[in-house]
């Protein structure tokens, strides 16, 4: 495709021994120069699977921004999320920025609807004294610079006679990746390791006070009441990208990936594992090993029947992490926890429930995650009252587990800063109901890992320009089978 890389200087730590720190020209595949090539040369119907959504949509998200610049043009405005993770290539890692169309009519299709920016070697990266990432930061105001110049000059097309027909413009509405990440972009002083854990409330580990504690989910406490009412960062520090047009910190999405999958939902799986092997009644054998192996065959045979495929080879006390003196939880790839969760509820359902909480626990965590997977970008009223209600019992029960096992002094379900996060999604009311699955990273996470295949045969310092390159070079054809794709549904 006939599109030009763009250099701009950030800085980079060229020698880590020695501490130098240099600036590079560095090569950024820039949305605005891509977003215009695509609209000139035919690939509209990519960013906007239908032009006539655009209103409705905007009617909708804007009810959450009420002063956004998309006001009054909703029709011509093209909403965009932009994603960053780091990925691992040359056994080090490179955090990756790339953006989506949320109109997009192939958002199932990686490849024809997820766009590189840039990447940054982490080893690479600048601090200043407060540990701000200068690198990072550089990146951003490169990125930030150009979603703006799309959304003041924004993209025209004329007809024959050269008339303007449309006159579109692009905003960044949602920013996705996991919590490291936005931790480090948007220059956050609460995180997870920190005793102010929580970028949207000032909810904390609860070391000096125990009622702002995240574990304090009575429907009185603290930080409840402080929901986005104070920037995340310190005031003398603006995030590069906090100056995008009509940027708002609820943009900010929790990945469920990250905080479930990968977070809450393997402590979930782990323990209940745990706790249904340790006991006769559920799975068929002497020991802990058998029942776990007639586990595995049940877990095998469920997934086969119902069209699952799993990473996990079988479930073992290693893959399990139980030891002990150790939280259980479930070692394995987000998407074998999917199953586990569906699979356990069956398992479950099968049997005299013993264990009510834990059964409503699994039970529910399943509903709910299933709801939001089936329902569309923005819940209907009555998704919307499920969300809350299962949400809120899955949460509440989880709780009363991570409760009852630190009152019998065992290690089980763990109550880590991530179930904060996740709690945030069962219980924060936003007046569009955008759906929070939105911001799941599945698909980005396939789109890093191929790009970080094209690096490892490359040199560090000439590695992105080679991984932009590549991509263009494939482009114009994968963009030709999206439209084809679009055009035979
Ligand atoms: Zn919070």
């Amino acid at each position: 495709m006939d599109v030009e890389l763009s250099y701009f200087e950030i800085p980079l730590c060229t020698d880590p021994d020695e501490g130098k720190v240099e600036l590079v020209p560095w090569p950024f595949l820039l949305p605005s120069v891509l977003v215009r090539a695509m609209i000139d040369q035919g690939y509209l119907s990519l960013l906007v699977g239908d032009l006539g959504h655009m209103q409705g949509y905007w009617n909708q998200l804007l009810l959450d921004y009420p002063g956004h610049p998309a006001h009054g043009q909703e029709a011509q405005s093209i909403p965009l999320t932009l994603y960053g993770d780091e990925g691992n290539a040359f056994r080090s890692s490179w955090m990756t920025f790339h953006w989506q169309p949320d109109l997009s009519p192939l958002l199932q299709n990686s490849a024809c609807s997820r766009f590189i920016i840039t990447t940054v070697p982490s080893s690479m990266y600048v601090f200043d004294e407060n540990g701000i990432n200068l690198t990072l930061q550089a990146a951003g105001a490169v990125i930030r610079d150009s979603f703006n110049d799309l959304g003041t000059r924004g993209c025209q097309i004329a007809d024959r006679s050269g008339d303007i027909v449309l006159d579109l413009r692009c905003f960044v509405v949602n920013f996705k990746g996991d919590w490291k990440y936005l931790y480090q972009l948007f220059c956050m002083e609460r995180y997870a390791t920190k005793e102010e854990v929580c970028w949207r409330c000032r909810a904390t580990k609860g070391t000096n006070d125990p009622n702002w504690s995240y574990s304090n989910i009575s429907d009185t406490a603290p930080w409840r009441r402080t929901l986005f009412s104070e920037s995340p960062w310190n005031e003398n520090v603006v995030p590069t990208l906090a100056s995008l047009l009509g940027f708002n910190i609820q943009m900010l999405g929790v990945d469920l990936l990250h905080i479930f999958h990968l977070g809450v939902g393997r402590d979930l799986c782990g323990s209940a594992i745990r706790i249904m092997a340790s006991k006769r009644g559920y799975w068929r054998g002497r020991t802990q090993e058998q029942r776990l192996k007639t586990a595995t065959q049940r877990l095998k045979s469920y997934a086969k029947q119902h069209g699952y495929s799993l990473a996990m080879s079988k479930l073992s006390k290693q893959n399990l992490n139980w030891k002990a003196d150790c939280f259980p939880e479930l070692k394995t790839k987000g998407f074998d926890c999917f199953v586990i969760l569906r699979w356990l509820v069956w398992e479950i359902g099968n049997k005299d429930i013993e264990n009510d909480l834990l059964s409503t626990a699994l039970w529910s965590a399943d509903c709910w995650l299933n709801l939001l997977n089936k329902s569309r970008m923005f819940l209907t009223e009555l998704e919307e009252e499920n969300r809350l209600t299962l949400g809120k019992l899955c949460t509440t029960s989880y709780a009363a587990l991570a409760a009852n096992a630190v009152q019998g002094k065992r290690f089980l379900f763990r109550l880590r800063p991530k179930y904060h996060l996740w709690h945030h999604l069962a219980i924060d009311v936003r007046a569009s109901k955008l759906n929070c699955n939105i911001h799941a990273t599945w698909m980005d996470e396939d789109s890093v890992k191929r790009w970080m295949r094209i690096k490892r045969q490359v040199h560090r310092r000439t590695a992105t320009e080679n991984v932009l390159r590549r991509f263009l070079l494939g482009l114009r054809a994968n963009l030709d089978r999206g439209l084809a794709l679009v055009r035979s549904s």
